[in-house]
Protein backbone atom coordinates (compact mmCIF):
# COMPACT_ATOMS: atom_id res chain seq x y z
CA UNK A 1 0.00 0.00 0.00
CA UNK A 2 1.62 3.05 -0.80
CA UNK A 3 0.67 6.71 0.67
CA UNK A 4 1.15 10.54 0.23
CA UNK A 5 3.82 12.20 1.87
CA UNK A 6 4.22 15.55 0.94
CA UNK A 7 5.10 15.24 -2.73
CA UNK A 8 6.32 11.58 -2.38
CA UNK A 9 4.57 8.08 -2.45
CA UNK A 10 6.05 6.42 0.44
CA UNK A 11 5.27 2.75 0.83
CA UNK A 12 3.36 2.56 4.17
CA UNK A 13 4.77 0.23 6.75
CA UNK A 14 2.65 -2.69 8.09
CA UNK A 15 3.55 -3.36 11.58
CA UNK A 16 7.26 -3.53 12.15
CA UNK A 17 7.43 -7.15 13.27
CA UNK A 18 10.65 -7.47 15.12
CA UNK A 19 9.51 -10.28 16.87
CA UNK A 20 6.76 -11.95 14.06
CA UNK A 21 6.98 -15.62 14.98
CA UNK A 22 8.93 -15.76 17.84
CA UNK A 23 8.01 -16.98 21.70
CA UNK A 24 8.79 -14.25 25.03
CA UNK A 25 8.33 -15.21 28.32
CA UNK A 26 8.27 -12.59 30.68
CA UNK A 27 8.39 -12.45 34.08
CA UNK A 28 7.07 -9.42 36.42
CA UNK A 29 5.11 -8.66 33.30
CA UNK A 30 1.95 -7.44 35.52
CA UNK A 31 2.85 -4.16 35.54
CA UNK A 32 5.52 -1.09 34.96
CA UNK A 33 8.53 -2.30 32.98
CA UNK A 34 6.90 -5.92 32.26
CA UNK A 35 3.94 -4.81 31.19
CA UNK A 36 5.32 -2.40 28.89
CA UNK A 37 7.75 -4.58 27.55
CA UNK A 38 4.17 -7.46 27.01
CA UNK A 39 2.55 -4.53 25.01
CA UNK A 40 5.54 -3.98 22.63
CA UNK A 41 6.80 -7.42 22.13
CA UNK A 42 3.11 -8.38 21.17
CA UNK A 43 3.27 -4.80 18.91
CA UNK A 44 5.77 -6.48 16.99
CA UNK A 45 4.25 -9.55 16.21
CA UNK A 46 5.33 -12.18 19.43
CA UNK A 47 3.63 -14.57 21.36
CA UNK A 48 3.66 -13.91 25.05
CA UNK A 49 3.78 -15.69 28.27
CA UNK A 50 3.27 -12.96 30.83
CA UNK A 51 3.82 -14.46 34.37
CA UNK A 52 3.66 -12.49 37.73
CA UNK A 53 2.54 -13.22 41.13
CA UNK A 54 -0.11 -10.51 40.45
CA UNK A 55 -2.60 -12.72 39.28
CA UNK A 56 -5.81 -10.06 39.04
CA UNK A 57 -3.26 -7.40 37.02
CA UNK A 58 -1.48 -10.08 35.20
CA UNK A 59 -4.37 -11.68 33.57
CA UNK A 60 -6.02 -7.82 33.03
CA UNK A 61 -2.44 -6.55 30.87
CA UNK A 62 -3.06 -10.66 29.09
CA UNK A 63 -7.17 -9.45 28.45
CA UNK A 64 -6.53 -5.88 27.18
CA UNK A 65 -3.61 -6.82 24.38
CA UNK A 66 -5.71 -10.18 23.38
CA UNK A 67 -5.60 -13.54 24.70
CA UNK A 68 -4.96 -14.91 21.30
CA UNK A 69 -1.44 -13.66 21.75
CA UNK A 70 -0.81 -12.57 25.29
CA UNK A 71 -1.28 -15.94 27.89
CA UNK A 72 -1.15 -15.26 31.75
CA UNK A 73 0.69 -17.64 34.11
CA UNK A 74 1.00 -17.49 37.60
CA UNK A 75 4.52 -18.10 38.41
CA UNK A 76 6.97 -16.78 41.43
CA UNK A 77 10.30 -17.00 40.24
CA UNK A 78 11.47 -17.75 44.27
CA UNK A 79 10.07 -21.11 43.29
CA UNK A 80 11.95 -23.36 41.06
CA UNK A 81 9.17 -25.67 40.48
CA UNK A 82 6.75 -22.83 39.53
CA UNK A 83 9.78 -21.41 37.07
CA UNK A 84 10.08 -25.19 35.62
CA UNK A 85 6.27 -25.62 35.16
CA UNK A 86 6.22 -21.95 33.34
CA UNK A 87 8.46 -22.35 30.47
CA UNK A 88 6.37 -26.26 30.46
CA UNK A 89 3.33 -24.27 29.89
CA UNK A 90 5.01 -22.24 27.12
CA UNK A 91 6.23 -25.07 25.25
CA UNK A 92 2.57 -26.34 25.45
CA UNK A 93 0.84 -23.36 24.54
CA UNK A 94 3.30 -22.39 21.70
CA UNK A 95 5.23 -24.87 21.22
CA UNK A 96 8.90 -23.44 21.80
CA UNK A 97 10.37 -20.28 23.52
CA UNK A 98 12.86 -17.82 21.66
CA UNK A 99 13.12 -15.19 24.32
CA UNK A 100 13.23 -14.90 27.71
CA UNK A 101 12.96 -11.13 29.75
CA UNK A 102 13.41 -12.44 33.47
CA UNK A 103 12.33 -8.65 34.53
CA UNK A 104 10.68 -9.66 37.93
CA UNK A 105 12.49 -7.96 40.68
CA UNK A 106 11.84 -6.36 44.43
CA UNK A 107 13.55 -3.22 45.76
CA UNK A 108 13.73 -4.92 49.85
CA UNK A 109 14.38 -3.37 52.70
CA UNK A 110 15.78 0.20 52.68
CA UNK A 111 17.47 -0.02 55.76
CA UNK A 112 20.92 1.24 56.15
CA UNK A 113 24.10 -1.26 56.84
CA UNK A 114 23.97 -0.66 60.72
CA UNK A 115 20.35 -2.28 60.78
CA UNK A 116 20.60 -4.49 57.85
CA UNK A 117 17.23 -6.98 57.46
CA UNK A 118 19.07 -9.96 56.89
CA UNK A 119 15.64 -11.75 56.46
CA UNK A 120 14.51 -8.94 53.86
CA UNK A 121 18.07 -8.76 52.37
CA UNK A 122 17.48 -13.24 51.90
CA UNK A 123 14.25 -12.10 50.08
CA UNK A 124 15.74 -9.35 48.08
CA UNK A 125 18.34 -12.24 46.69
CA UNK A 126 15.79 -14.79 46.41
CA UNK A 127 13.78 -12.62 43.88
CA UNK A 128 16.18 -10.49 42.24
CA UNK A 129 19.10 -13.10 41.74
CA UNK A 130 18.19 -17.21 42.78
CA UNK A 131 14.92 -15.93 40.64
CA UNK A 132 16.37 -15.17 37.90
CA UNK A 133 18.91 -17.79 38.05
CA UNK A 134 16.01 -20.23 37.87
CA UNK A 135 14.52 -18.04 34.37
CA UNK A 136 17.96 -18.66 32.78
CA UNK A 137 18.28 -22.65 33.80
CA UNK A 138 14.45 -23.65 32.52
CA UNK A 139 14.35 -21.19 29.55
CA UNK A 140 18.40 -21.88 28.32
CA UNK A 141 17.04 -25.79 28.93
CA UNK A 142 14.08 -25.47 26.29
CA UNK A 143 15.96 -23.19 23.71
CA UNK A 144 18.73 -26.17 23.96
CA UNK A 145 16.35 -29.32 23.54
CA UNK A 146 14.56 -27.50 20.61
CA UNK A 147 17.90 -26.27 19.26
CA UNK A 148 16.74 -22.59 19.33
CA UNK A 149 19.08 -19.57 18.98
CA UNK A 150 17.58 -17.70 21.79
CA UNK A 151 17.76 -14.69 23.60
CA UNK A 152 17.97 -13.56 27.07
CA UNK A 153 17.28 -10.62 28.76
CA UNK A 154 17.69 -9.87 32.72
CA UNK A 155 16.73 -6.26 34.24
CA UNK A 156 19.03 -4.77 35.99
CA UNK A 157 19.61 -1.08 37.43
CA UNK A 158 22.05 1.67 37.45
CA UNK A 159 22.49 -0.24 41.08
CA UNK A 160 24.75 -2.98 38.74
CA UNK A 161 27.77 -0.47 38.53
CA UNK A 162 27.35 2.10 41.23
CA UNK A 163 26.94 1.60 45.10
CA UNK A 164 24.81 4.94 46.95
CA UNK A 165 21.97 4.63 44.55
CA UNK A 166 19.90 2.31 45.81
CA UNK A 167 19.34 0.21 49.18
CA UNK A 168 22.05 -2.54 50.32
CA UNK A 169 20.20 -5.70 49.46
CA UNK A 170 18.91 -4.45 46.02
CA UNK A 171 22.62 -3.09 44.67
CA UNK A 172 24.13 -6.12 45.93
CA UNK A 173 21.09 -8.65 43.94
CA UNK A 174 21.50 -5.91 40.70
CA UNK A 175 25.88 -6.61 40.82
CA UNK A 176 25.56 -10.50 41.01
CA UNK A 177 23.40 -10.31 37.67
CA UNK A 178 25.58 -8.41 35.83
CA UNK A 179 27.90 -11.72 36.84
CA UNK A 180 25.19 -14.11 36.40
CA UNK A 181 24.78 -12.82 32.61
CA UNK A 182 28.36 -13.15 31.87
CA UNK A 183 28.39 -16.47 33.38
CA UNK A 184 25.64 -17.54 31.55
CA UNK A 185 26.80 -15.57 28.11
CA UNK A 186 30.44 -17.83 28.42
CA UNK A 187 28.04 -21.23 28.42
CA UNK A 188 25.21 -20.42 26.10
CA UNK A 189 27.29 -18.87 23.77
CA UNK A 190 27.71 -22.08 22.38
CA UNK A 191 24.22 -23.00 21.47
CA UNK A 192 24.03 -19.53 20.07
CA UNK A 193 21.96 -18.20 22.51
CA UNK A 194 22.81 -14.52 23.26
CA UNK A 195 22.71 -13.44 27.00
CA UNK A 196 22.15 -9.38 28.06
CA UNK A 197 20.83 -7.29 30.53
CA UNK A 198 19.62 -4.22 30.67
CA UNK A 199 20.33 -1.02 33.27
CA UNK A 200 17.70 1.61 33.75
CA UNK A 201 17.80 4.70 35.82
CA UNK A 202 15.00 5.76 37.92
CA UNK A 203 11.35 5.01 36.18
CA UNK A 204 7.82 5.94 37.64
CA UNK A 205 6.70 2.25 38.50
CA UNK A 206 5.09 0.30 41.31
CA UNK A 207 8.35 -0.48 42.81
CA UNK A 208 10.53 2.88 43.07
CA UNK A 209 6.57 4.36 43.91
CA UNK A 210 5.82 1.85 46.87
CA UNK A 211 9.38 2.03 48.18
CA UNK A 212 9.93 5.54 48.50
CA UNK A 213 6.16 6.21 49.25
CA UNK A 214 6.15 8.71 46.08
CA UNK A 215 3.33 9.38 43.37
CA UNK A 216 4.66 8.96 39.74
CA UNK A 217 5.00 12.53 39.27
CA UNK A 218 7.44 12.74 42.12
CA UNK A 219 9.57 9.95 41.37
CA UNK A 220 9.59 11.18 37.72
CA UNK A 221 10.76 14.87 39.12
CA UNK A 222 13.21 13.29 41.38
CA UNK A 223 14.87 11.37 38.20
CA UNK A 224 14.50 14.29 36.00
CA UNK A 225 16.53 16.25 38.66
CA UNK A 226 19.25 13.99 39.12
CA UNK A 227 19.41 12.88 34.98
CA UNK A 228 22.20 13.65 33.00
CA UNK A 229 20.22 13.65 30.10
CA UNK A 230 17.80 16.65 29.78
CA UNK A 231 14.57 17.20 27.98
CA UNK A 232 12.95 13.60 28.46
CA UNK A 233 10.96 11.81 31.11
CA UNK A 234 12.55 8.18 30.99
CA UNK A 235 9.46 6.03 30.73
CA UNK A 236 9.03 2.02 31.35
CA UNK A 237 8.92 1.85 27.72
CA UNK A 238 11.82 3.32 26.76
CA UNK A 239 12.99 0.55 28.91
CA UNK A 240 10.47 -2.14 26.85
CA UNK A 241 12.43 -0.40 23.80
CA UNK A 242 15.56 -1.45 24.87
CA UNK A 243 14.88 -5.00 25.85
CA UNK A 244 12.81 -5.63 22.35
CA UNK A 245 15.81 -4.69 20.62
CA UNK A 246 18.04 -7.37 22.56
CA UNK A 247 15.50 -9.83 22.01
CA UNK A 248 15.21 -9.47 18.05
CA UNK A 249 17.53 -10.72 15.26
CA UNK A 250 18.89 -6.79 15.10
CA UNK A 251 21.01 -7.59 18.10
CA UNK A 252 22.45 -10.73 16.53
CA UNK A 253 25.62 -10.62 17.67
CA UNK A 254 25.35 -8.40 21.01
CA UNK A 255 25.90 -10.89 23.85
CA UNK A 256 27.29 -10.26 27.57
CA UNK A 257 26.48 -6.46 27.51
CA UNK A 258 24.77 -4.60 30.23
CA UNK A 259 23.02 -2.14 28.59
CA UNK A 260 22.52 1.29 30.47
CA UNK A 261 19.11 2.83 29.74
CA UNK A 262 20.17 5.67 31.73
CA UNK A 263 20.85 8.47 29.66
CA UNK A 264 25.03 8.50 30.52
CA UNK A 265 24.36 8.95 34.16
CA UNK A 266 26.41 6.29 35.34
CA UNK A 267 29.12 7.12 32.90
CA UNK A 268 29.57 11.02 33.51
CA UNK A 269 31.04 13.02 36.73
CA UNK A 270 28.24 14.27 39.01
CA UNK A 271 30.14 16.01 41.26
CA UNK A 272 30.98 20.45 39.81
CA UNK A 273 34.74 19.85 40.88
CA UNK A 274 37.27 18.56 38.16
CA UNK A 275 40.16 16.13 38.79
CA UNK A 276 42.33 17.56 36.47
P1 LIG B 1 6.99 -3.16 39.15
O1 LIG B 1 6.78 -3.29 40.62
O2 LIG B 1 6.06 -2.35 38.36
O3 LIG B 1 7.10 -4.60 38.46
C1 LIG B 1 7.72 -5.67 39.08
C2 LIG B 1 6.83 -6.87 38.88
O4 LIG B 1 7.50 -8.02 39.41
C3 LIG B 1 5.49 -6.76 39.61
O5 LIG B 1 4.42 -7.00 38.72
C4 LIG B 1 5.57 -7.82 40.69
O6 LIG B 1 4.31 -8.40 41.01
C5 LIG B 1 6.54 -8.81 40.06
N1 LIG B 1 7.18 -9.67 41.04
C6 LIG B 1 7.70 -9.32 42.24
N2 LIG B 1 8.15 -10.41 42.88
C7 LIG B 1 7.93 -11.46 42.06
C8 LIG B 1 8.17 -12.86 42.14
N3 LIG B 1 8.73 -13.38 43.25
N4 LIG B 1 7.83 -13.64 41.11
C9 LIG B 1 7.25 -13.11 39.99
N5 LIG B 1 6.97 -11.81 39.86
C10 LIG B 1 7.31 -10.99 40.87
O7 LIG B 1 8.48 -2.58 39.01
P2 LIG B 1 9.41 -2.31 37.75
O8 LIG B 1 10.07 -1.04 38.05
O9 LIG B 1 8.68 -2.48 36.49
O10 LIG B 1 10.48 -3.46 37.95
C11 LIG B 1 10.85 -4.35 36.92
C12 LIG B 1 12.35 -4.56 37.01
O11 LIG B 1 13.01 -3.34 36.73
C13 LIG B 1 12.85 -5.02 38.38
O12 LIG B 1 13.81 -6.04 38.22
C14 LIG B 1 13.51 -3.76 38.92
O13 LIG B 1 14.54 -4.06 39.84
C15 LIG B 1 14.05 -3.14 37.65
N6 LIG B 1 14.36 -1.72 37.72
C16 LIG B 1 13.41 -0.80 38.00
C17 LIG B 1 13.76 0.54 38.06
C18 LIG B 1 12.74 1.60 38.38
O14 LIG B 1 13.14 2.74 38.65
N7 LIG B 1 11.45 1.31 38.37
C19 LIG B 1 15.08 0.94 37.84
C20 LIG B 1 16.03 -0.03 37.56
C21 LIG B 1 15.66 -1.36 37.50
Amino acid sequence: MTVEVGDKKMKKRKRCGWMEGKVALITGAASGIGEAAVRLFAEHGAFVVAADVHDELGHQVAASVGTDQVCYHHCDVRDEKQVEETVRYTLEKYGKLDVLFSNAGIMGPLTGILELDLTGFGNTMATNVCGVAATIKHAARAMVDKNIRGSIICTTSVASSLGGTAPHAYTTSKHALVGLVRTACSELGAYGIRVNCISPFGVATPLSCTAYNLRPDEVEANSCALANLKGIVLKAKHIAEAALFLASDESAYISGHNLAVDGGFTVVNHSSSSAT
